[in-house]
């Protein structure tokens, strides 16, 4: 299998005709059009065997997680997704490898309705980087820095599980793979509507993929204010409080990462139109604070200080 039958045999097949689309795979490089009064959203992620996953992950798993990550930068931006190119690094030519790791890109791509238009194709240690190109009407994207004092903090779904998840992945590994913990580690959802859906209504939007406390600092930061995070608030699964305990529970929804749920910044008087407009996504919101004057993000529970016992995410490496 030399390069071009490759690409031919496993990525032609995640490249279709879309809105826009001049020229795909094939040719020197890709050109599309968007739409008019849109401006284009870039961002790119790289996975690398060893680092990002565990070694022998499973490569459906693999794609999966290079989708999402990519897709919820995008919704975090609250743009939707168009165009994607893929560069593979590969130790070496597996077929089955491959086709279960195309397969199952070429379903996240598909139903995020982002055609694959390029790529790169190398030889070398596993390394896969999606890059994801999306659009949003000029001016309107959600950035990290719209926040103010007095907005509320608002989350989507629940936190915590994914950090549940890593901990079975790397336990037990993919034994039970409908163990909903693990699969909001090895397929999380992006919330690609929803970022869309909260363009204009929210202020600030950053996806969570580093843990909450991490991630809603990079808001305040940017937003040069501060945040107060109620931890009797945090939207916790069942699951999660079954697995591993109340306490536990909150620590993995405060510092644990790639939730890849949306947090946001939201007036108060904006918070019904937001809640209305998440349930039309599928997708619950929870209010767990607000933003204040100052800096840095402090946690309380019900009224009294709340120190957490880490703020950073333990990441796989
Ligand atoms: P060039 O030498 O001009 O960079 P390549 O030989 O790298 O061209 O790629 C040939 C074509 O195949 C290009 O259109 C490129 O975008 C596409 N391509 C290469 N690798 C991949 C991949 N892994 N997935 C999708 N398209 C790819
Ligand atoms: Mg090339």
């Amino acid at each position: 299998v030399d390069e071009f039958d490759l690409i031919a045999r496993y990525f032609q097949p995640l490249a279709f005709a879309a809105p826009g689309l001049e020229l795909g795979i094939g040719d020197d490089a890709a050109i599309f059009t968007l739409p008019p009064g849109e401006a284009l959203v870039v961002t790119v992620d790289t996975l690398v065997e060893g680092v990002h996953f565990p070694v022998d992950f499973p490569p459906a798993a693999v794609a999966s997680r290079l989708a999402a990550v990519n897709l919820s930068d995008l919704a975090a931006m609250g743009a939707t997704p168009r165009y994607a190119t893929l560069a593979l690094t590969l130790p070496q030519v597996e077929p089955d490898w491959l086709a279960a790791f195309a397969d199952a890109l070429g379903v996240a791509l598909a139903a995020a309705g982002m055609s694959l238009v390029g790529g790169d194709t190398t030889r070398g240690p596993l390394t896969l980087t999606l890059q994801a190109m999306g659009s949003v009407p000029v001016g309107q994207a959600l950035t990290r820095g719209g926040a103010r004092p007095g907005d509320l903090v608002v989350v989507s779904g629940t936190l915590g599980d994914a950090r549940a998840g890593l901990d079975l992945a790397l336990a037990t590994p993919w034994a039970d793979a409908d163990d909903p913990l693990l699969a909001r580690f090895v397929a999380p959802t992006p919330r690609v509507a929803l970022g869309c859906a909260l363009r204009g209504v929210a202020r600030a939007a950053i996806d969570v993929s580093d843990g909450l406390l991490a991630d809603l600092g990079h808001i305040a930061a940017r937003s040069r204010c501060g945040a107060r995070v109620d931890v009797g608030r945090l939207p916790l699964s069942a699951a999660l409080r079954a697995r591993v305990g109340l306490a536990t529970a909150r620590e993995f929804a405060l510092a644990g990462g790639d939730d890849y749920e949306l947090v946001l910044a939201v007036p108060p008087d904006r918070l019904a139109e937001a809640a209305q407009r998440a349930r039309g996504a599928g997708v619950s919101l929870t209010v767990i604070g607000e933003f204040v004057a100052g800096a840095g993000v402090e946690c309380h529970d019900a009224g009294q200080a709340f120190v957490p016992a880490a703020r950073g995410y333990l990441h796989f490496e």
